[in-house]
C-alpha cells in the first residue's frame, strides 16, 4: 500500500509554479496577479485567505487582498468585483466563500468574468469542462487528478466511483474523470445500494463531509482511495474514510491531513498563472 503523499507533491508542483510565474513576468514584464476578496471576520476563511496570499508569494504572483466589512451592502461587493474585473494587472479573482447571510453569492460571483475565474466556479467554465473544452477547473478536484497522474493511476477504462455531487468537488470531479476516460459512477445523498457500488470501484473518490463514512467493506481490494473530506472531531481533522481500516484494502490512499487538502492552493495558484497566460496570449 502506498500512502499519497500531497504535502511533498504540493510542494513539488509549488517549486514548478515560481518557473511558471518567473517565466510569464519575463515574457510580458508584468507579474501574474491574483485578487483575493474576503468579506467578514469569519475566522476559518481569514486562515484561508492568509494561506492564499501567503501561497502567492512563494510562487512570485502579486496578490491584491481586499478586505470588506461584514455589512458591506450587495452593490458595494459587487462594485469592488467589477473594479478587479476591469484591472489589467488582475489576472484572477477569488471571493473567499461563505459570504455573510445578507448577500447574494451568486450575483457577486457572477460579476467575475469567466477569464479571470480562478476557482472554475462559473457557469460558462463547468460548461467548458462538460463540454472537455480548455477553461479553469475548480480547484480541489483538479488537485486530485493531479494527485492520480503524479502516483501513475491508470484512469482509462477504469471504474471510478465519486461520492458527492456538490459543484464545488463531486459535480467537476466527475467530469474530470470522465473527461480522462474512467467509467464513472456518481454517488449521493439518494443514492440506493450505496456500499455496493463502491466496492465496485477502482478508483473511489469521497467528497461527503461525515467523518470515517467510508468502510473497508465498501472498498474493493487494490482500490485507489482518494479522501476528500475535511471534519474537525474532537479539535482534530478527519477525512470521509476510516484510514485505519481502508489502507489495510486500498493500494493507494490519501491520509487526512496531508493528502487531497495541500493540493488546492497549488492547483488555486497554478489557475491563476494559467488565465494570465490565456489573458496574453
Ligand atoms: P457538500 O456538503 O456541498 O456536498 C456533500 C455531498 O455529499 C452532497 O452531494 C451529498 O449528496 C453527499 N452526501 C451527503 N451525505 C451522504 C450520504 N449519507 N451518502 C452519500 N452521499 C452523501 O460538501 P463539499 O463542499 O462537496 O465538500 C465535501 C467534503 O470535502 C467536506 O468534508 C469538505 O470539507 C471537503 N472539502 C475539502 C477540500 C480540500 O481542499 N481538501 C475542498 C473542498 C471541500
Amino acid at each position: 500500500m502506498t500512502i499519497i503523499d500531497g504535502k511533498k507533491t504540493a510542494a513539488d508542483i509549488r517549486a514548478e509554479l515560481r518557473v511558471r510565474a518567473a517565466a510569464f513576468e519575463e515574457r510580458y514584464h508584468k507579474k501574474v496577479g491574483l485578487a483575493v476578496v474576503l468579506i467578514g471576520e469569519d475566522p476559518a476563511s481569514q486562515v484561508y485567505v492568509r494561506n492564499k496570499i501567503r501561497g502567492c508569494e512563494d510562487a512570485g504572483i502579486r496578490s491584491f487582498a481586499h478586505y470588506l466589512p461584514a455589512d458591506v451592502t450587495q452593490e458595494g461587493a459587487e462594485e469592488l468585483v467589477r473594479s478587479l474585473a476591469a484591472d489589467d494587472a488582475v489576472h484572477g479573482i477569488l471571493v473567499q466563500l461563505p459570504l455573510p447571510g445578507h448577500l447574494d453569492a451568486e450575483r457577486i460571483l457572477a460579476c467575475i468574468p469567466a477569464a479571470k475565474d480562478v476557482d472554475g466556479f462559473s457557469a460558462e467554465n463547468i460548461g467548458r469542462l462538460a463540454l472537455h473544452e480548455e477553461g479553469t477547473v475548480a480547484c480541489t478536484p483538479l488537485g486530485v487528478m493531479e494527485l492520480l497522474r503524479r502516483y501513475g493511476v491508470e484512469t482509462r477504462g477504469k471504474r471510478a466511483v465519486v461520492i458527492g455531487r456538490s459543484n464545488i468537488v463531486g459535480r467537476p470531479m466527475a467530469l474530470l474523470l470522465l473527461n480522462a476516460d474512467a467509467t464513472v459512477t456518481v454517488c449521493h445523498s439518494r443514492t440506493v445500494g450505496l456500499a455496493e457500488e463502491c466496492a465496485r470501484a477502482d478508483i473511489l473518490v469521497a467528497a461527503i463531509g461525515k467523518p470515517d463514512f467510508v468502510t473497508a467493506d465498501m472498498v474493493k481490494e487494490g482500490a485507489v482511495v482518494i479522501d476528500v473530506g475535511i471534519n474537525r472531531v474532537d479539535g482534530k481533522l478527519t477525512g470521509d474514510v476510516d484510514y485505519a481500516s481502508v489502507s489495510k484494502k486500498a493500494s493507494l490512499i490519501t491520509p487526512v491531513p496531508g493528502g487531497v487538502g495541500p493540493m488546492t492552493i497549488a492547483m488555486l495558484l497554478s489557475n491563476a498563472i494559467s488565465c494570465a497566460e490565456r489573458a496574453a496570449r
